[in-house]
C-alpha cells in the first residue's frame, strides 16, 4: 500500500500574519493518520518562517521551483541548495505556470528535478495537458514527453521523485478531471513509470487541479491516485485539512 500525500501549493499568496495562523491550524489540528502525509510547499521568502512553525510536526514543508542551476550570475534565482538549508523536504518543479507563463521546457524541467535530487529535496515533478492538446486526442503523448524528459535525465534516480498529473485545464478552474479522467491518466503515468525503471512502480502519482473537500474523496480513492497537489484550497485550513482526511 502507498502513503497518500496532500501537499499545498500557496503560489504567490501569504503574509507573515496570515501565514502563522494557517501554518499554527494545520500544526494544531493534523494529528497524521496512519497512512497520510501532509505538506505545504510556500512562497521562498516564508521557507523560513514555515521551518520554524513546523519543526518537530508531522508536516513537511518545499519550496515551489528551484533553479536549474548551482550557483552564480543569475539574479533573481534561488538555488536547491539554498532553500534546503531551510529544512525543505520537496520542491515542485515544472508546475503549468512555471511552463506557461515562464517559458519552462521539458528540457529545464528535468534539469530542476535534477538539481533538486542533487540537494536532497524530493521533487515533486508536475505534468499536463492544455484543454486544446485533450480535445486534439494528444493528452498520452504529451504527459508521456513530459515525464520522458525527466525520466531521461534522472535514470535511477526517477524512483525518488512525486509525480503530479496536473491537467492545465483544471488548475485554478473550479473544473476537475472527473475521477475516471484522472485515474485514466494516472494508470498511464504508473505504467511508464514502472516501464522507465523498474523501482520507480511505488513513485507516489498524485492529482491537481481544483481539488476540494468535496471531490477530494471521489479522487483518492481510485487506485493510482496517491493524494493530491492543492492550490487555492490550501489557503484555508479547514479546507486543506478536509482534503488530507479524505
Ligand atoms: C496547483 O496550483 O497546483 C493547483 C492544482 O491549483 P488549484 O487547486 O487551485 O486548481
Amino acid at each position: 500500500m502507498r502513503d497518500k500525500l496532500v501537499v499545498g501549493n500557496w503560489k504567490m499568496n501569504g503574509g507573515l500574519k496570515q501565514n502563522d495562523a494557517l501554518l499554527g491550524t494545520l500544526r494544531a489540528e493534523w494529528n497524521a493518520p496512519a497512512g497520510r502525509r501532509l505538506a505545504v510547499c510556500v512562497p521562498s521568502p516564508y521557507l523560513f518562517q514555515a521551518q520554524a512553525a513546523l519543526s518537530g510536526s508531522a508536516i513537511a514543508w518545499g519550496a515551489q521551483n528551484v533553479s536549474d542551476r548551482d550557483a552564480g550570475a543569475f539574479t533573481g534565482e534561488i538555488s536547491a541548495a539554498m532553500v534546503a538549508e531551510f529544512g525543505c523536504r520537496y520542491a515542485i518543479v515544472g508546475h503549468s505556470e512555471r511552463r506557461t507563463l515562464h517559458g519552462e521546457s521539458d528540457a529545464t524541467v528535468a534539469a530542476k528535478a535534477s538539481a533538486a535530487l542533487k540537494a536532497g529535496l524530493t521533487p515533486i515533478v508536475c505534468v499536463g495537458e492544455t484543454l486544446e492538446e485533450r480535445e486534439a486526442g494528444s493528452t498520452e503523448s504529451v504527459v508521456t514527453r513530459q515525464l520522458g524528459a525527466v525520466s531521461a535525465a534522472l535514470g535511477s534516480k526517477l524512483a525518488a521523485i512525486v509525480l503530479a498529473y496536473e491537467p492545465v485545464w483544471a488548475i485554478g478552474t473550479g473544473r476537475t478531471a472527473t475521477p475516471q479522467q484522472a485515474q485514466d491518466v494516472h494508470r498511464l503515468l504508473r505504467s511508464r513509470l514502472a516501464a522507465a525503471d523498474a523501482t520507480a512502480t511505488d513513485v507516489l502519482v498524485l492529482y491537481g487541479g481544483s481539488v476540494k473537500a468535496d471531490n477530494a474523496k471521489a479522487l483518492f480513492r481510485c487506485p493510482d491516485i496517491d493524494g493530491g497537489l492543492i492550490g487555492g484550497a490550501s489557503l484555508k485550513a479547514d479546507e486543506f485539512l478536509a482534503i488530507a482526511r479524505a
